[in-house]
């Protein structure tokens, strides 16, 4: 695995030593892994993107790093990079600001909104990407998240270029209001026209994945992945046993759980993803027999894929 996951020690793990005091790590250098506790030293987990050596979980990863992870080596081109959110609706809360909060948040993570689109090739095969970055307001889909994903969606229909889109999402952006929940439909109508066009849509749910995004386009690829151990659901399973007053099922939410019960098609570890994603492009491009309905056949958009893509919006 390239050596591209910029480190962000999130953990600031601390230890005792054998008098009982507190030994501080320095930040980054060391980072604690949440499922077996162990110190992973940090430049060891980047080479092992970002897996855990010793026991294999996934810890996340930002978008840019996750594109980086997939597409082959200086291929990806952004799209609608211009588009930044705003405040529509004057929104407070108890935090404060809407504007305040984005223009925060846009400082910390260093993106103007939470959804990254683009396109690029993997392993030689032109797909188009829209990943979710959790570190800008939990991946929130917001209008320009929506608009975004649509975009994208659209281009791949011009372009027949297969999409894949990859969600760690908290749900709805409430600071949007109706605003946001509205892209729940707008983004399922805008892959419905995919679907029409019979451009694939790949989906990768990833850690954590729940919501509005979990219940509108994530959850209607053609194929669904998913990252070992990741959960997934629609509200967390705290509400869930508050409100049914019932014991979840052990393991309930993760990409386990839903693979077994039919909610996933496949659970992809990390280091395998370049080579399923690009297994499944060649099944979708493999030209068929027959012709679909409007005489494109399923192989012929790898041509005009990258050039046309994106001209018509003004990027
Ligand atoms: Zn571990």
């Amino acid at each position: 695995m390239r050596e591209f996951f910029q480190r962000r020690g999130k953990f600031r793990p601390r230890d005792v030593d054998q008098d009982g005091a507190d030994i501080q790590i320095p930040e980054d250098l060391w980072v604690k892994c949440p499922r077996c506790q162990e110190l992973v030293y940090s430049k060891e987990l980047d080479h092992n993107a970002r897996v855990c050596p010793k026991c294999g979980y996934h810890f996340r990863l930002r978008a840019r790093d996750r594109i980086a992870s997939l597409v082959d080596l200086d291929s990806f081109v952004e799209w609608d990079a211009e588009l930044r959110p705003y405040d529509q609706l004057e929104f407070v809360d108890l935090a404060g600001p809407y504007a305040a909060k984005l223009k925060q948040t846009q400082a910390k993570s260093g993106e103007h909104e939470a959804l990254i689109s683009g396109w690029g090739t993997v392993e030689g095969r032109p797909i188009a990407l829209a990943v979710c970055d959790f570190e800008f307001l939990g991946a929130s889909m917001g209008s320009v998240f929506g608009e975004k994903l649509v975009r994208a969606s659209e281009r791949c229909v011009a372009g027949r270029l297969p999409l894949l889109t990859i969600s760690a999402s908290g749900g709805a952006r409430m600071h949007e209001g109706l605003l946001s929940l509205m892209q729940m439909a707008k983004t399922v109508a805008a892959l419905a026209r995919l679907g029409r066009a019979r451009v694939p849509h790949l989906a990768l749910l990833t850690d954590p994945c729940y919501g509005g995004v979990t219940a509108s386009y994530a959850t209607i690829a053609d194929i669904i992945l998913a990252e070992p151990g990741a959960m997934i659901g629609f509200a967390g399973p705290r509400v869930i046993e508050q409100i049914t007053k019932q014991k979840l099922p052990d393991g309930f939410q993760t990409a386990e759980f839903q693979l077994e019960h039919g909610m996933v098609d496949l659970i992809v570890p990390r280091f395998e993803l370049r080579a399923t994603i690009g297994q499944l492009i060649d099944l979708y491009e493999r030209p068929s027999q027959q012709d679909s309905p409007n005489g494109v056949s399923a192989g012929d958009h790898r041509e005009p894929a990258p050039v046309e893509l994106g001209g018509h919006y003004g990027n």
